[in-house]
């Protein structure tokens, strides 16, 4: 059965003191309120990693994450933070190609894919995020614009290396607009990314790969959401930052 996994993308959000609040809050909440089987993961910035990572260690479904890093191992690239250094804070999961990294700091999928070989030579799982924006989905490329991120950001890898990553499917124009793909377009893009996953890798990979919808998710729409076949899971920005937002989407997972 594929891993169901919650995260949650703090973004540029909370200091150290309220991200470490918010962290004991989800998972002292997971601990009495949750007894489905999903992964919780919390995306916290770079600078609370360490701290957020302590406070989950004792919950065995709770992990960490980042929200970004660099494609380069280590050396003189002045801001940039390795795989290698979120591994030593205890990260597990780093999100890559987040519309908003492709969109305001011009990452593409040659450097994306660059980044996804960094997170797997450290050993970790990379969120690999795709999505069309609204313009593109009015002119009906939506699939043309999925299809070209997935291959050139995934398709150089070999069958253990794409069984190790997560898929998010952001709609663009869904991201923090508060208007959710409903649950059949979601789903029908969900499909289609799986299908191209088998056609490169096989049926079983497929079948076993965790795609994640992510635009706008919340505790209201998230049952019907993840009541779609092929949709296992969800990447959370806004209602990440509220414990009860959070973990009632958590909820919503059976
Ligand atoms: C995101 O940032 O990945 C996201 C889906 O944000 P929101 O839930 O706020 O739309």
């Amino acid at each position: 059965m594929r891993k169901k996994i919650i995260a949650g993308n703090w973004k540029m959000n909370k200091n150290l003191e309220e991200g470490m609040a918010l962290a004991s809050e989800v998972v002292n909440m997971v601990k009495d309120e949750y007894q489905g089987s999903a992964e919780v993961v919390l995306i916290p910035p770079f600078t609370h990693i360490s701290a957020v990572s302590k406070i989950i260690s004792d919950a065995s479904n709770v992990f960490s994450g980042a929200q970004n890093c660099s494609n380069h191992a280590s050396g003189a690239y002045t801001g940039e933070i390795s795989t290698e250094m979120l591994k030593s804070a205890g990260a597990s999961y780093i999100i890559i190609g987040h519309s908003e990294r492709r969109q305001y700091f011009g990452e593409h999928n040659d450097w994306l894919a660059k980044k996804v070989d960094a997170v797997l030579g450290s050993g970790l799982n990379p969120i690999y995020c795709c999505g069309e924006t609204l313009e593109e989905r009015e002119s009906n490329v939506h699939f043309g614009v999925l299809e070209t991120q997935i291959k050139e950001g995934l398709f150089h890898l070999n069958e253990s290396q794409i069984a190790q990553v997560v898929i998010a499917y952001e709609p663009v124009w869904a991201i923090g607009t508060g208007k959710t793909a409903s649950t059949a377009q979601a789903q029908e893009v969900h499909a289609f990314l799986r299908n191209l996953i088998s056609n490169q890798f096989g049926s079983n990979i497929a079948n076993n790969i965790t795609i994640q919808y992510g635009g706008s998710v919340k505790a209201d729409n998230a049952k019907e959401l993840f009541s779609a076949p092929d949709i296992d899971g969800a990447l959370v920005g806004g209602a990440a930052l509220q414990s009860r937002s959070f973990v009632d989407i958590i909820k919503a997972m059976a």
